[in-house]
Protein backbone atom coordinates (compact mmCIF):
# COMPACT_ATOMS: atom_id res chain seq x y z
CA UNK A 1 0.00 0.00 0.00
CA UNK A 2 1.58 3.59 -0.64
CA UNK A 3 1.51 5.99 2.04
CA UNK A 4 -1.51 7.97 2.42
CA UNK A 5 -1.59 11.87 3.84
CA UNK A 6 -4.02 11.06 6.58
CA UNK A 7 -7.84 13.39 6.42
CA UNK A 8 -7.43 16.15 9.00
CA UNK A 9 -10.23 16.15 11.38
CA UNK A 10 -13.61 18.10 11.11
CA UNK A 11 -14.14 17.79 7.33
CA UNK A 12 -17.51 18.26 6.77
CA UNK A 13 -19.80 15.45 5.46
CA UNK A 14 -19.71 16.52 1.53
CA UNK A 15 -15.73 16.39 1.87
CA UNK A 16 -16.03 12.50 3.70
CA UNK A 17 -18.35 11.28 1.35
CA UNK A 18 -15.93 11.70 -1.54
CA UNK A 19 -12.42 11.52 0.67
CA UNK A 20 -13.35 8.28 3.00
CA UNK A 21 -12.60 4.76 2.11
CA UNK A 22 -9.68 2.59 2.33
CA UNK A 23 -5.83 3.03 1.38
CA UNK A 24 -4.90 3.15 -2.06
CA UNK A 25 -2.94 -0.05 -3.79
CA UNK A 26 0.69 0.03 -4.22
CA UNK A 27 -0.24 1.88 -7.76
CA UNK A 28 -2.30 4.50 -6.32
CA UNK A 29 -5.12 4.39 -8.61
CA UNK A 30 -7.26 7.63 -7.81
CA UNK A 31 -10.58 5.92 -7.82
CA UNK A 32 -10.98 3.26 -6.00
CA UNK A 33 -9.92 -0.48 -6.74
CA UNK A 34 -12.90 -3.08 -7.09
CA UNK A 35 -11.58 -6.48 -5.32
CA UNK A 36 -13.56 -8.71 -7.15
CA UNK A 37 -11.67 -11.79 -4.97
CA UNK A 38 -13.64 -14.48 -3.40
CA UNK A 39 -10.25 -15.02 -1.17
CA UNK A 40 -6.76 -13.71 -0.57
CA UNK A 41 -3.20 -15.06 -1.35
CA UNK A 42 -2.13 -16.03 1.89
CA UNK A 43 2.37 -15.10 2.79
CA UNK A 44 2.32 -18.33 4.79
CA UNK A 45 0.47 -20.88 6.98
CA UNK A 46 1.43 -18.78 10.25
CA UNK A 47 0.20 -16.07 8.99
CA UNK A 48 -3.17 -17.55 7.87
CA UNK A 49 -3.73 -18.84 11.05
CA UNK A 50 -3.53 -15.61 12.48
CA UNK A 51 -5.86 -14.16 10.07
CA UNK A 52 -8.47 -16.54 10.75
CA UNK A 53 -8.18 -16.56 14.47
CA UNK A 54 -8.88 -12.93 13.94
CA UNK A 55 -5.72 -12.43 16.83
CA UNK A 56 -4.01 -10.65 13.23
CA UNK A 57 -5.95 -8.03 10.92
CA UNK A 58 -5.39 -9.15 7.26
CA UNK A 59 -8.43 -10.34 4.90
CA UNK A 60 -8.54 -13.81 3.96
CA UNK A 61 -12.46 -14.95 2.37
CA UNK A 62 -15.04 -12.71 1.30
CA UNK A 63 -17.32 -13.77 3.55
CA UNK A 64 -15.91 -12.71 6.42
CA UNK A 65 -14.33 -9.33 4.96
CA UNK A 66 -13.31 -7.65 1.76
CA UNK A 67 -11.83 -4.27 0.86
CA UNK A 68 -13.92 -3.04 -1.65
CA UNK A 69 -17.41 -3.97 1.56
CA UNK A 70 -14.97 -2.06 3.89
CA UNK A 71 -14.57 0.88 1.66
CA UNK A 72 -18.28 1.00 1.60
CA UNK A 73 -18.87 0.48 5.28
CA UNK A 74 -16.56 2.88 6.61
CA UNK A 75 -17.86 5.43 4.20
CA UNK A 76 -21.58 4.84 5.30
CA UNK A 77 -20.33 4.98 9.05
CA UNK A 78 -18.84 8.25 8.22
CA UNK A 79 -22.26 9.57 6.72
CA UNK A 80 -24.32 8.54 9.45
CA UNK A 81 -22.20 9.27 12.41
CA UNK A 82 -21.99 5.85 13.69
CA UNK A 83 -18.57 3.75 15.06
CA UNK A 84 -18.83 1.14 12.89
CA UNK A 85 -21.23 -0.37 9.58
CA UNK A 86 -21.84 -3.45 8.43
CA UNK A 87 -22.64 -4.00 4.82
CA UNK A 88 -25.24 -6.82 3.84
CA UNK A 89 -26.57 -8.40 -0.04
CA UNK A 90 -29.95 -6.27 0.47
CA UNK A 91 -31.42 -3.83 3.05
CA UNK A 92 -34.00 -6.81 3.95
CA UNK A 93 -30.53 -9.08 4.60
CA UNK A 94 -29.68 -6.03 7.19
CA UNK A 95 -33.06 -6.61 8.80
CA UNK A 96 -32.84 -10.06 9.33
CA UNK A 97 -29.09 -9.98 10.56
CA UNK A 98 -30.03 -7.57 13.17
CA UNK A 99 -33.25 -9.57 14.46
CA UNK A 100 -30.57 -13.35 13.97
CA UNK A 101 -28.13 -10.92 16.27
CA UNK A 102 -30.05 -9.43 19.02
CA UNK A 103 -33.32 -11.48 19.77
CA UNK A 104 -34.00 -14.87 20.77
CA UNK A 105 -36.64 -16.57 21.63
CA UNK A 106 -39.19 -15.43 24.28
CA UNK A 107 -38.06 -12.07 23.24
CA UNK A 108 -40.90 -9.21 22.52
CA UNK A 109 -40.46 -6.44 19.72
CA UNK A 110 -42.31 -3.44 18.56
CA UNK A 111 -42.51 -2.04 15.61
CA UNK A 112 -44.34 0.70 13.40
CA UNK A 113 -47.33 -0.85 11.39
CA UNK A 114 -46.92 1.17 8.25
CA UNK A 115 -43.21 -0.32 7.99
CA UNK A 116 -41.89 -1.76 4.56
CA UNK A 117 -44.05 -4.71 3.10
CA UNK A 118 -41.23 -7.26 3.70
CA UNK A 119 -40.53 -5.74 6.90
CA UNK A 120 -43.91 -6.39 8.63
CA UNK A 121 -43.71 -9.86 6.56
CA UNK A 122 -39.91 -10.85 8.72
CA UNK A 123 -41.20 -9.65 11.50
CA UNK A 124 -44.54 -10.38 11.82
CA UNK A 125 -44.29 -14.04 10.34
CA UNK A 126 -40.58 -15.19 9.91
CA UNK A 127 -38.94 -14.18 12.97
CA UNK A 128 -42.64 -15.61 15.20
CA UNK A 129 -41.44 -19.11 13.71
CA UNK A 130 -38.54 -18.55 16.23
CA UNK A 131 -40.84 -17.72 19.36
CA UNK A 132 -39.96 -13.98 19.00
CA UNK A 133 -43.18 -12.21 18.92
CA UNK A 134 -44.29 -8.52 17.26
CA UNK A 135 -46.68 -5.50 18.55
CA UNK A 136 -47.40 -3.56 15.57
CA UNK A 137 -48.17 0.08 16.54
CA UNK A 138 -49.53 3.23 14.88
CA UNK A 139 -46.51 4.89 13.39
CA UNK A 140 -47.54 8.46 14.75
CA UNK A 141 -48.92 7.47 18.05
CA UNK A 142 -45.98 8.04 20.86
CA UNK A 143 -48.71 6.46 23.36
CA UNK A 144 -49.44 3.41 21.31
CA UNK A 145 -45.56 2.56 21.32
CA UNK A 146 -45.16 3.32 25.07
CA UNK A 147 -48.56 0.92 25.48
CA UNK A 148 -46.94 -1.78 23.70
CA UNK A 149 -43.85 -2.26 25.74
CA UNK A 150 -43.54 -5.42 27.95
CA UNK A 151 -40.72 -6.17 30.01
CA UNK A 152 -39.26 -8.55 27.71
CA UNK A 153 -39.19 -6.01 25.17
CA UNK A 154 -35.81 -5.36 23.32
CA UNK A 155 -36.32 -3.70 19.79
CA UNK A 156 -38.02 -0.71 18.91
CA UNK A 157 -38.50 -0.90 15.21
CA UNK A 158 -39.48 2.50 13.03
CA UNK A 159 -39.01 4.22 9.78
CA UNK A 160 -39.56 7.33 8.55
CA UNK A 161 -40.85 8.95 6.83
CA UNK A 162 -42.78 5.44 5.64
CA UNK A 163 -44.02 4.52 2.09
CA UNK A 164 -46.23 5.47 0.49
CA UNK A 165 -47.87 7.65 2.88
CA UNK A 166 -44.44 9.73 4.16
CA UNK A 167 -45.91 9.61 7.79
CA UNK A 168 -43.28 10.86 10.25
CA UNK A 169 -42.41 9.38 13.62
CA UNK A 170 -40.60 11.15 16.67
CA UNK A 171 -37.47 8.94 16.29
CA UNK A 172 -35.85 11.63 19.65
CA UNK A 173 -39.55 10.34 21.87
CA UNK A 174 -39.27 6.75 20.56
CA UNK A 175 -35.30 6.70 21.59
CA UNK A 176 -36.00 7.69 25.11
CA UNK A 177 -38.92 5.38 25.16
CA UNK A 178 -37.25 2.50 24.26
CA UNK A 179 -33.92 3.33 26.49
CA UNK A 180 -36.25 3.69 29.82
CA UNK A 181 -37.72 0.38 29.21
CA UNK A 182 -34.08 -0.96 28.55
CA UNK A 183 -34.57 -1.95 24.89
CA UNK A 184 -32.77 -0.35 20.97
CA UNK A 185 -34.49 1.73 19.07
CA UNK A 186 -34.10 0.66 15.46
CA UNK A 187 -34.47 3.42 12.56
CA UNK A 188 -34.82 1.88 8.96
CA UNK A 189 -33.53 5.53 7.70
CA UNK A 190 -33.58 4.81 3.91
CA UNK A 191 -36.06 7.71 2.58
CA UNK A 192 -34.50 10.20 4.73
CA UNK A 193 -30.78 8.81 4.45
CA UNK A 194 -27.63 10.29 6.65
CA UNK A 195 -27.92 13.64 4.44
CA UNK A 196 -31.49 14.75 5.66
CA UNK A 197 -31.39 12.99 8.67
CA UNK A 198 -29.22 11.67 11.69
CA UNK A 199 -31.39 9.06 14.02
CA UNK A 200 -28.08 8.10 15.85
CA UNK A 201 -27.86 12.23 16.94
CA UNK A 202 -31.34 11.90 17.70
CA UNK A 203 -30.88 8.87 20.28
CA UNK A 204 -31.50 5.72 17.97
CA UNK A 205 -29.10 2.97 18.28
CA UNK A 206 -29.30 1.20 15.18
CA UNK A 207 -30.11 2.26 11.61
CA UNK A 208 -30.74 -0.23 8.40
CA UNK A 209 -30.32 0.73 5.26
CA UNK A 210 -31.16 -0.14 1.87
CA UNK A 211 -28.65 0.54 -0.37
CA UNK A 212 -30.35 -0.37 -3.55
CA UNK A 213 -32.43 2.53 -3.06
CA UNK A 214 -30.58 6.59 -2.48
CA UNK A 215 -26.98 5.31 -1.34
CA UNK A 216 -26.74 3.32 -5.16
CA UNK A 217 -29.55 6.35 -6.96
CA UNK A 218 -29.04 5.16 -9.82
CA UNK A 219 -31.15 2.29 -9.19
CA UNK A 220 -28.24 -0.50 -10.24
CA UNK A 221 -27.68 -2.73 -7.83
CA UNK A 222 -29.09 -4.57 -4.24
CA UNK A 223 -27.45 -3.99 -1.05
CA UNK A 224 -28.16 -2.87 2.73
CA UNK A 225 -26.04 -2.60 6.23
CA UNK A 226 -26.40 -1.99 9.61
CA UNK A 227 -24.90 0.85 11.65
CA UNK A 228 -24.27 1.52 15.22
CA UNK A 229 -22.00 1.20 18.08
CA UNK A 230 -18.74 -1.10 17.56
CA UNK A 231 -19.97 -3.58 20.65
CA UNK A 232 -23.39 -4.37 18.37
CA UNK A 233 -21.67 -4.11 14.96
CA UNK A 234 -18.37 -5.59 15.26
CA UNK A 235 -19.32 -7.28 18.19
CA UNK A 236 -22.40 -9.11 17.01
CA UNK A 237 -22.89 -8.79 13.57
CA UNK A 238 -19.69 -9.10 12.51
CA UNK A 239 -19.04 -12.54 13.50
CA UNK A 240 -22.86 -13.83 13.00
CA UNK A 241 -22.12 -12.79 9.47
CA UNK A 242 -19.31 -15.14 9.07
CA UNK A 243 -21.48 -17.69 9.90
CA UNK A 244 -24.94 -16.78 8.27
CA UNK A 245 -23.45 -15.53 4.93
CA UNK A 246 -25.74 -12.58 3.67
CA UNK A 247 -22.75 -10.51 2.87
CA UNK A 248 -22.49 -7.44 0.55
CA UNK A 249 -20.43 -9.00 -2.75
CA UNK A 250 -17.50 -6.50 -3.92
CA UNK A 251 -18.77 -5.38 -6.79
CA UNK A 252 -22.16 -4.44 -5.59
CA UNK A 253 -20.36 -2.34 -2.45
CA UNK A 254 -18.18 -1.21 -4.94
CA UNK A 255 -21.05 0.65 -6.63
CA UNK A 256 -22.43 1.63 -4.06
CA UNK A 257 -19.37 3.30 -2.85
CA UNK A 258 -19.11 4.97 -5.33
CA UNK A 259 -22.45 6.28 -5.83
CA UNK A 260 -22.63 7.76 -2.28
CA UNK A 261 -20.46 10.34 -3.54
CA UNK A 262 -22.91 12.07 -5.28
CA UNK A 263 -25.52 11.33 -2.53
CA UNK A 264 -25.81 15.21 -1.10
CA UNK A 265 -26.47 16.50 -4.49
CA UNK A 266 -28.94 14.27 -5.31
CA UNK A 267 -30.82 14.23 -2.55
CA UNK A 268 -31.08 18.24 -2.70
CA UNK A 269 -32.01 18.25 -6.25
CA UNK A 270 -34.20 15.75 -5.83
CA UNK A 271 -35.76 17.28 -2.71
CA UNK A 272 -36.10 20.75 -4.28
CA UNK A 273 -37.87 19.01 -7.76
CA UNK A 274 -40.24 16.93 -5.08
CA UNK A 275 -41.48 20.28 -3.21
CA UNK A 276 -42.12 21.79 -6.27
CA UNK A 277 -43.93 18.79 -7.81
CA UNK A 278 -46.02 17.94 -4.36
CA UNK A 279 -46.96 21.70 -4.92
CA UNK A 280 -48.05 21.66 -8.40
CA UNK A 281 -50.42 18.51 -7.66
CA UNK A 282 -51.90 19.56 -4.70
CA UNK A 283 -53.17 22.44 -7.08
CA UNK A 284 -54.58 20.04 -9.48
CA UNK A 285 -58.10 19.64 -9.60
CA UNK A 286 -58.37 16.00 -10.20
CA UNK A 287 -55.87 15.24 -7.34
CA UNK A 288 -57.69 14.30 -3.76
CA UNK A 289 -54.64 15.07 -1.58
CA UNK A 290 -51.27 14.93 -1.71
CA UNK A 291 -48.50 13.25 0.93
CA UNK A 292 -45.15 14.94 1.35
CA UNK A 293 -43.71 15.93 4.29
CA UNK A 294 -42.29 19.53 2.65
CA UNK A 295 -45.63 20.63 2.28
CA UNK A 296 -47.54 22.40 5.55
CA UNK A 297 -50.44 20.67 4.50
CA UNK A 298 -49.00 17.09 6.02
CA UNK A 299 -50.06 15.79 9.58
CA UNK A 300 -46.99 15.78 10.55
CA UNK A 301 -45.34 18.66 8.48
CA UNK A 302 -43.55 20.36 11.37
CA UNK A 303 -41.78 16.94 13.30
CA UNK A 304 -40.83 16.79 9.98
CA UNK A 305 -39.12 19.53 9.04
CA UNK A 306 -37.29 19.87 12.45
CA UNK A 307 -36.46 15.88 12.14
CA UNK A 308 -35.19 16.08 8.48
CA UNK A 309 -33.27 18.87 8.21
CA UNK A 310 -35.83 21.02 7.01
CA UNK A 311 -36.56 19.38 3.54
CA UNK A 312 -39.25 16.70 2.36
CA UNK A 313 -37.49 14.12 0.42
CA UNK A 314 -38.40 13.20 -3.00
CA UNK A 315 -41.16 10.20 -2.26
CA UNK A 316 -44.29 11.60 -2.84
CA UNK A 317 -48.08 9.98 -2.65
CA UNK A 318 -51.12 11.32 -4.27
CA UNK A 319 -54.35 10.50 -4.56
CA UNK A 320 -56.31 10.86 -8.04
CA UNK A 321 -60.44 11.64 -7.49
CA UNK A 322 -62.87 9.01 -8.19
CA UNK A 323 -66.74 8.54 -7.36
CA UNK A 324 -65.89 5.25 -5.50
CA UNK A 325 -62.71 2.85 -5.67
CA UNK A 326 -63.15 1.34 -9.10
CA UNK A 327 -63.57 4.66 -10.85
CA UNK A 328 -60.09 6.08 -8.56
CA UNK A 329 -58.24 3.00 -9.50
CA UNK A 330 -59.20 3.25 -13.21
CA UNK A 331 -58.19 7.16 -13.51
CA UNK A 332 -55.25 6.48 -11.32
CA UNK A 333 -54.16 3.29 -14.00
CA UNK A 334 -55.06 6.38 -16.96
CA UNK A 335 -52.19 8.92 -15.10
CA UNK A 336 -49.71 5.83 -14.81
CA UNK A 337 -49.99 4.66 -18.54
CA UNK A 338 -50.22 8.40 -19.92
CA UNK A 339 -46.37 8.81 -19.07
CA UNK A 340 -43.99 8.84 -21.22
CA UNK A 341 -41.19 9.96 -19.59
CA UNK A 342 -41.70 8.89 -15.80
CA UNK A 343 -40.78 4.85 -15.45
CA UNK A 344 -43.53 2.50 -14.09
CA UNK A 345 -41.52 0.79 -11.94
CA UNK A 346 -41.89 0.00 -8.07
CA UNK A 347 -38.31 1.25 -7.09
CA UNK A 348 -37.64 4.07 -5.29
CA UNK A 349 -34.36 6.61 -4.65
CA UNK A 350 -33.32 6.75 -8.27
CA UNK A 351 -32.68 9.38 -10.27
CA UNK A 352 -35.21 8.54 -12.96
CA UNK A 353 -38.79 9.27 -11.44
CA UNK A 354 -40.43 6.29 -11.22
CA UNK A 355 -44.20 5.25 -10.20
CA UNK A 356 -45.87 3.31 -8.82
CA UNK A 357 -49.50 1.92 -7.80
CA UNK A 358 -49.07 0.73 -4.35
CA UNK A 359 -52.41 -0.76 -3.84
CA UNK A 360 -51.76 -3.32 -6.84
CA UNK A 361 -47.92 -3.73 -6.27
CA UNK A 362 -45.94 -3.04 -2.91
CA UNK A 363 -49.52 -3.59 -0.78
CA UNK A 364 -50.89 -6.18 -3.47
CA UNK A 365 -50.88 -8.89 -0.78
CA UNK A 366 -52.56 -6.88 1.82
CA UNK A 367 -56.29 -7.61 2.11
CA UNK A 368 -58.78 -4.52 0.99
CA UNK A 369 -59.42 -3.69 5.02
CA UNK A 370 -55.60 -3.98 5.59
CA UNK A 371 -54.84 -1.61 2.68
CA UNK A 372 -57.74 0.92 3.91
CA UNK A 373 -56.20 0.76 7.25
CA UNK A 374 -52.84 1.89 5.88
CA UNK A 375 -54.80 4.73 3.72
CA UNK A 376 -53.31 2.78 0.73
CA UNK A 377 -56.70 3.46 -1.60
CA UNK A 378 -57.23 2.66 -5.26
CA UNK A 379 -56.52 6.07 -6.08
CA UNK A 380 -53.10 6.51 -5.45
CA UNK A 381 -50.24 6.80 -7.05
CA UNK A 382 -46.92 6.91 -5.99
CA UNK A 383 -44.02 8.73 -7.07
CA UNK A 384 -40.50 8.75 -6.23
CA UNK A 385 -38.65 12.08 -8.36
CA UNK A 386 -35.60 12.18 -9.73
CA UNK A 387 -33.36 14.85 -11.62
CA UNK A 388 -35.47 15.65 -15.04
CA UNK A 389 -36.19 19.31 -15.58
CA UNK A 390 -39.65 19.94 -13.36
CA UNK A 391 -41.89 20.76 -16.19
CA UNK A 392 -41.11 17.91 -18.03
CA UNK A 393 -42.69 15.69 -15.32
CA UNK A 394 -45.09 18.04 -14.62
CA UNK A 395 -46.57 17.69 -18.31
CA UNK A 396 -46.09 13.80 -18.28
CA UNK A 397 -48.25 13.80 -15.33
CA UNK A 398 -50.93 16.35 -16.76
CA UNK A 399 -51.59 14.52 -19.84
CA UNK A 400 -52.98 11.76 -17.41
CA UNK A 401 -54.99 13.93 -15.04
CA UNK A 402 -55.72 16.83 -17.03
CA UNK A 403 -58.10 13.72 -19.24
CA UNK A 404 -59.22 11.91 -15.97
CA UNK A 405 -62.80 13.44 -16.61
CA UNK A 406 -63.26 11.10 -19.34
CA UNK A 407 -62.16 7.65 -17.86
CA UNK A 408 -65.77 6.39 -16.30
C1 LIG B 1 -36.52 -1.18 -0.18
C2 LIG B 1 -36.63 -1.02 1.28
C3 LIG B 1 -36.16 -2.02 2.15
C4 LIG B 1 -35.58 -3.31 1.66
O1 LIG B 1 -34.41 -3.14 0.94
P1 LIG B 1 -33.93 -4.16 -0.21
O2 LIG B 1 -32.58 -3.65 -0.54
O3 LIG B 1 -34.93 -4.08 -1.31
O4 LIG B 1 -33.89 -5.51 0.44
C5 LIG B 1 -36.25 -1.78 3.50
N1 LIG B 1 -36.79 -0.64 3.98
C6 LIG B 1 -37.25 0.33 3.17
C7 LIG B 1 -37.81 1.57 3.76
C8 LIG B 1 -37.20 0.18 1.80
O5 LIG B 1 -37.68 1.14 1.00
Amino acid sequence: MTTERPLPPGLHPDTLAVRVGIERSQYGEHSEALYLTSCFVQPDAETSARRFAMQEEGYTYTRTSNPSVTAFERRLAVLEGAESAIGTASGMSAILLLGMGLLRSGDHVVCSQSCFGSTIKLFGTDFAKFGVETSFVSQTDTAEWKAALRPNTRLLFAETPTNPLTEVCDIAALAALAHDAGALLVVDNCFATPVLQKPLALGADLIIHSGTKFLDGQGRVMAGAICGAARHVDGIFAPLIRSAGMVLSPFNAWVVHKGMETLGIRVAAQSANALEIARWLEQHPAVERVYYPGLPSHPQHRLAMAQQSGVGGSVIAFNVKGDDATQARARAFHVIDSTRVCSIATNLGDVRTLLSHPASTSHGRLSEAQRQAAGVVQGMIRLSVGLEHVPDIEADLARGLDSCGGVA
